[in-house]
């Protein structure tokens, strides 16, 4: 290699676009970061670039430590999308509650849950707190013969805007050997809210009980 140096050509991390000069050129450049007058030039012109880690960098392969480049256009489309995203999530949640149960004395002031039309065939419940959708709680439908378990799914609103799922902490899990359901619609709406680390006891209100009562939604 000592007659030769490896260049390389900063580009989009999303479209693979390449960076390049006045003329159109591609930019060669010889580290993973980007020299301090091309990082202004770029983010002039509305790239957005992630500064890398210099004390990771282990030389021009190291994919990890560099910089991070995404181009405009993408930047554009991301955003268009997002707001596409959470318009069509808006529509979803401006539908009027069919049902809502008060659930403050559980899981804290201004929390319900509540159940658009069409939401009880799916035994799904919104997780409201203080009128904003933090989460959804849903039996789990078998795939194949679509009939529900016992257990139930939940899911959190990120700051993204979209829904990921929660674990059940194991004190709360529909079965001692998966933690992929939880035992009660109410535990699984806690969980939304608290995220509890997976070793947190069962709240006081959901203490389990040897025989089924009404209250075994919880
Ligand atoms: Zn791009």
């Amino acid at each position: 290699m000592t007659s030769f140096r490896t260049v390389l050509v900063p580009h989009c991390e999303q479209c693979q676009s390449a960076v390049t000069d006045e003329e159109g050129r591609e930019v060669t450049v010889t580290q993973r970061w980007l020299p301090d007058d091309l990082h202004d030039r770029l983010t002039g012109q509305g790239w957005q670039i992630t500064r890398g880690d210099r004390h990771r960098n282990n030389g021009v392969h190291d994919t990890f430590g560099g910089d991070r480049l995404r181009c405009a256009d993408c930047l554009a489309r991301n955003a268009a999308k997002a707001a596409a995203d959470e318009a069509r999530l808006k529509e979803a949640f401006a539908s009027p509650r069919v049902k809502t149960v008060d659930l403050s004395a559980k899981l804290g002031a201004g929390v319900t849950l509540s159940q658009r039309d069409g939401d009880a065939a799916d035994h799904c419940w919104l997780v409201e707190q203080g009128g904003a959708v933090r989460g959804y709680v849903q039996r789990y439908r078998r795939k194949g013969t679509g009939t529900f378990s016992t257990g139930w799914e939940a899911f959190y609103r990120h700051t993204d805007g979209y829904f990921y799922r929660r674990e059940a902490v194991m004190s709360c899990a529909n079965s001692d050997r998966s933690n992929y359901l939880w035992s009660g619609r109410d535990v699984a709406a806690w969980g939304v809210l608290a995220n509890p680390w997976s070793g947190a006891d069962r709240p006081d209100w959901a203490r389990r009980t040897t025989k089924k009562t009404k209250e075994s939604t919880a």
